[in-house]
């Protein structure tokens, strides 16, 4: 009797599922490489809850005809290679023939598409069809009305899989994955127009244009000589793109993009060449801004070596190493940022001039990925028409907030049960909820102060000393570095006192022994908090004790200055513990309630 057997094609598909479905993120990632691949000039991403409710991706690419799309989610399965030879010289994105397969293991799938009518055939091929699964169940295959090209939607990911689902982040984490792979795709192909919307809130809706405009545009930069350009070729490898001046380094690696043949990859070395160029003209904890594309021969680079093939591995990194390096450093010499002790180059012969500062009047954008503050000049690019998104949930709702400047100094506000503000926009009424709006306001307040630490604490004239129990002062010992940061300058000085002599500038004279008091508290029950997550939350913590409280009555001026600090935030509609600020109570909706 034989023990041994081949799993049935729904459980291999879920294991496989493992290696290529991590997180919403890889679902999205791979569906619009697919819709690279299928040629696309305009792809539109919609993910609702980080995309563990839903993604949705629309392309114009080719589409399937019914046959292929009955094969497409099955693995193994692609239209991309055929041959061994293929499979050594890879041109397109996709290759393994694994992502639909494993997507629709772990989650319901719906595709729709429409061929791309070819010249011969008159009207024959211009039905629609669209395919449904659910894991474990075989398709179903129908014809529908459709335009051309492809929509897959995707829902509750990981439902069958209740062990992946809850090892998910929460949605801010999650959609941060989303974010920064839309970025990397937006910048890996500026030929193709990039719709991203967080639920009903445009993140950005770029057009083709050229990689500085791109660059600019998916990163938020606004300052006009704050990219160089790199470019250089040697021995078959080629190395282009741009690297930002120090003045727009960020605290994070969040600006820094390699791709390889336009495919976006991970390299240690290959970044850490870049980096070296850079040595000297960065503080530690700042992160140079990047987006380097290097070409070498597809026979010479193996994308296989990974399931999300965002690892490759090349016959010759050394040179590539080498080449990235004095690409690099060239094209920092030539913006005369490097030092003149980096040897031949004449002393930089202009000091660098102040950024540009947008021209006032301009429509402010808040670019939600970077927290960047995006003014524009031009109104040159016009609201997105591409691709409709005819979800259930109804039209760019909370777009509002996002497109139109925001005329809040004018606009009227209203409080309402002691804790709500109310104010109309363009597109409906906003409801916000004062405490949870005046979290994120704080929060961010401090997260910016941290950048630059000389405003972020007042001094106190006389010190103040508290008392708290031993096991309090070993938390303070612990977090004293994040507590500086936010502004708190504090002295152990035994076991059960503090000395504090200067505090943060939001804490009210008087406050600052109540203000310390609830931090130590909030931490006690934090649980271990990992090194660097420790000062996102003593912020968090921080802005939940400052902010004002349900039930607080504001003045008018009170009103008008919160909404519009809120709508300056990086992340205006989330508290930092991710919980709603606001939402936006759409005109349509009250029309259809009224009528
Ligand atoms: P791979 O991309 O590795 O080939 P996938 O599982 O991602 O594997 O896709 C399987 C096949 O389905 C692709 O080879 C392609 O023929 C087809 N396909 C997937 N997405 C699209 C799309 N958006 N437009 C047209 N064809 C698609
Ligand atoms: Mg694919």
């Amino acid at each position: 009797m034989a023990n041994i057997h081949i799993l049935p094609e729904y459980l291999a598909n879920q294991i496989a599922a493992g290696e290529v479905v991590q997180r919403p993120e890889s679902v999205v990632k791979e569906l619009v490489e697919n819709a690279v691949d299928a040629g696309a000039t305009a792809i539109s991403v919609v993910v609702r809850d980080a995309g563990k409710q839903l993604i949705h991706v629309i392309d114009n690419g080719g589409g399937m005809s019914k046959d292929d799309l009955a094969m497409s989610v099955v693995r193994h399965a692609t239209s991309k290679i055929k041959t061994e030879h293929d499979l050594h010289a890879i041109r397109t994105l996709g290759f393994r023939g694994e992502a639909l397969a494993s997507i629709a293991a772990v989650a319901d799938v719906e595709i729709r598409t429409k061929l791309q009518p070819s010249a011969e055939d008159d009207g024959v091929s211009s039905t629609g069809w669209v395919l449904a699964s659910r894991p474990g169940e075989s398709p179903d295959i129908r014809p529908i009305a459709t335009s051309v090209g492809t929509q897959i939607l995707v829902r509750n990911l990981f439902y069958n899989v209740p062990a992946r689902r809850k090892f998910l982040k929460s949605d801010l984490t999650e959609f941060r994955h989303v974010s920064e792979t839309m970025q990397r795709m937006a910048l890996s192909r500026t030929d193709v127009r990039f719709t991203f919307h967080d639920g009903d809130v445009l993140v950005f809706d770029v057009r083709p244009s050229s990689l500085l405009q791109r660059i600019r545009d998916v990163l938020g930069i606004n300052a006009d000589r704050a990219l160089v350009p790199v470019s250089m070729v040697e021995d078959g490898i080629s190395v282009s793109g741009y690297v930002g001046l120090p003045e727009i380094a960020r605290q994070s690696r969040s600006g820094q993009f390699l791709f390889l043949n336009g495919r976006p990859i991970t390299s240690r070395p290959l970044a850490h060449a870049i980096l070296t160029a850079y040595e000297q003209l960065l503080s530690t904890g700042s992160h140079p801004v990047f987006v380097v594309n290097i070409e070498i021969d597809p026979n010479k680079v193996d994308v296989n070596v990974h399931p999300q093939k965002h690892e490759v591995k090349f016959d010759n990194e050394r040179a590539a190493y080498l080449l990235i390096q004095v690409a690099v450093t060239k094209a920092l010499r030539e913006a005369d940022v490097l030092p003149a002790f980096l040897g031949d180059l004449p002393l930089a012969s202009k000091p660098l001039q102040g950024l540009a500062t947008p021209a006032a009047g301009g429509i402010t954008y808040v670019n939600r990925l970077t927290g960047e503050i995006v003014h524009s000049q031009t109104s040159s690019s016009p609201p997105p028409t591409f691709p409709p998104v005819r979800s259930a949930h109804g039209g760019a709702v909370a777009a509002a907030l996002f497109t139109p400047p925001p005329k809040t100094e004018q606009a009227p506000v209203f409080q309402a049960g002691s804790q709500y503000i109310l104010t109309p926009t363009a597109d409906g009424v906003m409801v916000i909820d004062q405490h949870a709006a005046h979290e994120r306001v704080i929060y961010e307040r401090v997260m910016n102060k941290h950048a630059t630490p000389a405003h972020a604490e007042q001094a106190l004239l006389f010190s103040v000393k508290i008392t708290r129990s031993p096991s309090e002062i070993v938390i303070v010992r612990e977090y004293l570095a994040e507590f500086q940061k936010l502004g708190f300058r504090l002295d152990i000085l035994d076991s059960t006192t503090i000395e504090i002599h200067s505090v943060p500038t939001d804490v009210q004279p008087g406050n600052e022994e109540q203000v310390l008091g609830k931090l130590i508290d909030s931490l006690q029950h934090g649980g271990t908090i990992p090194k660097e997550r420790r000062f996102d939350h003593i912020a968090t913590m921080f802005a939940a004790k400052q902010a004002i409280r349900r039930g607080d009555r504001l003045g008018t001026e009170e009103m008008q200055t919160l909404v519009e600090n809120l709508l300056k935030c990086a992340l205006p509609h989330l508290t930092p513990e991710g919980k709603p600020t606001f939402f936006l109570l759409p005109f349509d909706e009250l029309s259809s309630r009224l009528t």
